[in-house]
């Protein structure tokens, strides 16, 4: 199976993504936050048809309860119950992979983890404390050993977008208090694919 290849954290449930995500979000969202344990998510939106699993399981369904009321199903590993992806609207067709369990040294010439790198920090009106310091350290750290104060964060953002062999075509990831507008951040190919994805399931006319 070629693609990126991800698991588990036990290593029961194997799957494969097989395109690269139309678009990757970090969530800093406070329901994202108590869920993953962590100051953000970060989910790779891609068709479901991309996300072929290769071992193990059919992931258990969890349905989230959602301030809106829209659905939200956590699809988890039956056996260590990590969570795998996300279907937003119960829609089937579209799925927010947790991007942290791609295998760092399989696939895309051992860059996987570089894919993880988001296009959009989401709800970062909810961010943590140490969202800050991390940056603050970083800074801090780099200050120390004398060189420019740039960023990792804003340095490494474009790598989201990258081709496997290295060549930059993406601008920094954006950073927004709630949500964004899609036609104006996400890549042509992305909102083409979105909309493909989409089609496929509305009920057919006639
Ligand atoms: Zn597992
Ligand atoms: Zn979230």
């Amino acid at each position: 199976m070629k693609g990126l290849p991800a698991s588990c954290f036990c290593g029961a449930v194997e799957f494969s993504l097989t395109a690269r995500p139309m678009f990757i979000h970090a969530c800093h969202c406070r329901d994202c936050q108590i869920q993953v344990g962590g100051p953000f998510a970060i989910n790779g939106i891609i068709e479901a048809e991309h996300v072929v699993q290769t071992k193990g399981p059919k992931p258990k369904r969890y349905p989230m309860p959602t301030e809106s009321g829209r659905p939200h199903d956590i699809y988890r590993c039956p056996t260590c119950a990590t969570a795998l992806w996300s279907d937003y609207g119960r829609r089937k067709v579209m799925l927010f992979v947790r991007m942290t369990l791609l295998r760092p040294k399989k696939g895309f010439g051992g860059q996987a983890l570089r894919l993880t790198n988001p296009d959009a920090h989401i709800f970062t009106k909810s961010k943590l404390p140490c969202d800050e310091l991390m940056l603050l350290d970083e800074v801090l750290a780099l200050k120390a050993r004398g060189k420019k104060t740039k960023s990792q964060w804003s340095k490494d953002a474009p790598i989201a977008h990258t081709t496997v062999k290295g060549a930059t075509t993406k601008k920094p990831a954006g950073v927004f208090s709630v949500y964004y507008d899609m036609q104006t951040e996400w890549p042509a190919a992305s909102l083409k694919r979105r909309e493909a994805c989409l089609a496929a399931m509305k009920p057919k006319a006639g």
